[in-house]
């Protein structure tokens, strides 16, 4: 039986994850999968309950499950604590502890909300990309850095670094989820200029050389980011390195329209950790009015990529799209002629969806 550690999380965190849990039960049951839930403290709520933002025993509940669904963390409450006591380093000791180092966002356009989108609906319509983000090394990570003062003069120095088997264990993920897909991966870098760069390069085109079946292009970062609003519905996979990723993917985000829509996988040791990608958003917690698609679009991809389970992911991914083009809106996405539902209603067309399908 597989193990699911719940983290519910802070400020709208529990109220979608509720929903995701809700639906990612109904869809496990669909296909007579057996599933057994823990809970968790992480960020807020543990300094609350435990004064540590990931507690021991989180950590070792999340080393043994097969997946972790998390919410979001963090709010205003605990802002002014010192930096090893804000919850954001519950996260961020999380996805180290468990070298989480491929991180996966997909970017799919509901056609049902192609006018939520900025851009104009016949550059967007079909967008169906997935960028692979390298999580734990880079210029976030590498030594040395600091800042030096001489005199009056400061200087300050970061380093990009990646070793050869960092660049090909994330790009060996790409190529996988590549060939299950439209068969192409896009590699972003900044080769012209970056020697961590050329050796990226060098790694992908060593590594594409087992995927025979996947075609592969390299892309510089800046022409990446134009491309993306220009015509993001040629990328099928990206894969990039963790600063790129992290600037890259949040433009990508912005196409579909609402932060409320986009989940998120961290893979690499065992298990996994599925995310919305958006926050804890102490403004709207406790109104109801959360859309918990994120969570739910999370929840199927802990059943794709943790548990193997496509007919389950698909199913869903296909109710969400259903509910979506019966008009149903929660309130951030509300248009004329759409109905408006609160983020447990949202949760119950989807489950029901699920059930029905
Ligand atoms: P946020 O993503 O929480 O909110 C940004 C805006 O988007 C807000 O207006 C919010 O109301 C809206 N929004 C977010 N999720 C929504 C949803 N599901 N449905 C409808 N609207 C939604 O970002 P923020 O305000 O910058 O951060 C709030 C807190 O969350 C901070 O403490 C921050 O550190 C934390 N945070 C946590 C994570 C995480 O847990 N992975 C990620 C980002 C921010």
């Amino acid at each position: 039986m597989a193990t699911i550690v719940i983290i519910r999380g802070d400020g709208i965190g529990p109220e979608v994850v509720e929903e995701g849990l809700k639906v990612l039960k109904a869809a496990a049951r669909k296909v007579s999968l057996a599933l057994e839930f823990q809970e968790a403290l992480l960020g807020g709520a543990a300094i609350d309950a435990t004064g540590d933002p990931l507690p021991e025993e989180t950590l070792h509940r999340c080393k043994q499950a097969d997946a972790i669904l998390l919410g979001a963390v963090g709010g205003p409450t605990w802002d002014s604590h010192p930096r090893e006591k804000r919850p954001e380093q519950g996260i961020l000791g999380l996805r180290k502890a468990l070298q989480l180092y491929a991180n996966l966002r997909p970017v799919r356009l509901f056609p049902s909300l192609l006018e939520a989108s900025p851009l104009k609906r016949e550059v967007i319509e079909g967008t169906d990309f997935i960028i692979f983000r390298e999580l734990t090394s880079g210029l976030y990570y590498g030594t040395p850095r600091g800042i030096d003062k001489s005199g009056d003069e400061e200087r300050a120095v970061d380093t990009l670094s990646y070793t050869t088997s960092e660049i090909a264990r994330i790009a060996r993920l790409a190529f996988q989820a590549a060939e299950g897909r439209r068969k192409k991966v896009s590699s972003i870098d900044k080769a012209n200029v970056l020697m961590s760069s050329q050796l990226w390069r060098r790694v992908v085109m060593h590594v594409a050389q087992e995927f025979p079946g996947v075609t592969l292009e390299h892309m510089l970062v800046d022409t990446c980011a134009m491309q993306l609003i220009r015509n993001p519905c040629q990328f099928d996979v990206i894969v990039t390195e963790n600063m790129f990723g992290d600037i890259l993917s949040d433009e990508a985000g912005a196409i579909a329209g609402s932060i409320g829509l986009l989940p998120s996988a961290s893979l690499g040791g065992a298990g996994g950790l599925y995310e919305p990608i958006h926050g804890a958003a102490p403004n709207i917690a406790g109104t109801g009015q959360a859309n918990p698609i994120g969570t739910i679009l999370s929840a199927a991809l802990l059943l794709r990529y943790s548990l193997k389970q496509q007919q389950a992911a698909t199913t869903i991914e296909a109710a969400v799209e259903q509910v979506l083009a019966q008009g149903y809106r929660t309130p951030e996405l509300e248009q004329p002629g759409t109905e408006l539902v609160g983020t447990q209603r949202m949760g119950d067309l989807i489950t029901r969806a699920v059930e029905t399908a």
